[in-house]
């Protein structure tokens, strides 16, 4: 039987652009969104008004026909619950909470979390896991619906398959799960993390990369195998979305790629 997925977009809450990219969304036969609320993470001042409004974005999302994935919680320095200070964490923690009691009713939906903001030295490593693991104790416990932490790079945490498992398995949360973003994977291959992250993934972040560094590039640009990560989907049994997070929103193109992708796909393994 041919292999396909459900498929995603990740959209910005960010101004007059979400509502013209929600219709082409629409048009090009997307079926769910991931309502991203952390794309203006470097500008404070628009990141506030655009929370004001967080209510209003969800509405036009059904208006458009399309259906809620993952709210993407909002990440960077300010937002980090792996913080080293306590009492600024605590100030992030239940800012999060506000935010997840704000958006619960409109669900169900997953949250996607980055575990941390970055640089993480080796030395801080250890204790920055510990902050997570109580934050997260927290903001599972303020929802019934299931957070996903994200593979992230660089030397964020959840940096590698064994430390996602690693917070995952030290959480012991019955809604928490994995982001599988294709493009954060820079010590492993992705196909391979997959394998070893079998039964966690609840949602993906779909774009290529050069295993260098993040890049957000359309799947075929890079150097990830597509056919390997779709085989590894597969094999684990993961049917949640198939949610392209791309540098620009080319939804045309994504839609495009998506069906190109699962074609070659399925004629490799019919044959
Ligand atoms: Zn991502």
């Amino acid at each position: 039987m041919d292999y396909r997925l459900p498929l995603g977009i990740s959209i910005g809450f960010c101004g007059e652009d979400f509502y013209k990219n929600l219709e082409e969304a629409k048009k090009n036969g997307f079926e769910y969104i991931d309502f991203d609320i952390a794309s203006s993470w470097r500008n404070p001042e628009k990141e506030e008004k655009y929370y004001r409004d967080l209510e209003k974005g969800i509405a036009a999302v059904r208006d458009a026909g399309l259906k809620i994935n993952a709210v993407h919680l909002s990440f960077g320095i300010r937002w980090d619950p792996a913080g080293r200070w306590p009492r600024k964490r605590k100030k992030i923690v239940d800012r999060l909470v506000e935010i997840i009691r704000r958006l619960d009713p409109y669900g169900p939906f997953l949250y996607v979390l980055h575990g941390s903001f970055e640089p993480i030295g080796k030395l801080s490593r250890k204790r920055r896991k510990k902050n997570l693991l109580a934050s997260l104790k927290i903001l599972c416990a303020a929802t019934k619906n299931t957070i996903c932490l994200e593979i992230l790079p660089r030397t964020c945490l959840l940096n590698t398959s064994a430390e996602a498992i690693e917070i995952l398995d030290r959480a012991g949360e019955q809604n928490l799960k994995i982001c599988l973003d294709t493009n954060h994977f820079l010590q492993e291959k992705t196909e391979d993390a997959i394998i070893a992250l079998a039964g966690r993934i609840a949602t993906t972040h779909v774009s290529d990369h050069d295993y260098v560094d993040e890049r957000h590039l359309l799947p075929g640009q890079g150097k990830i195998d597509w056919n390997a990560v779709l085989a590894a989907l597969e094999k684990t049994g993961y049917k949640g979305v198939f949610n392209y997070e791309l540098k620009y929103p080319q939804l045309a193109e994504a839609k495009a790629n998506y069906e190109r992708l699962f074609e070659e796909y399925n004629k490799k393994k019919r044959a």
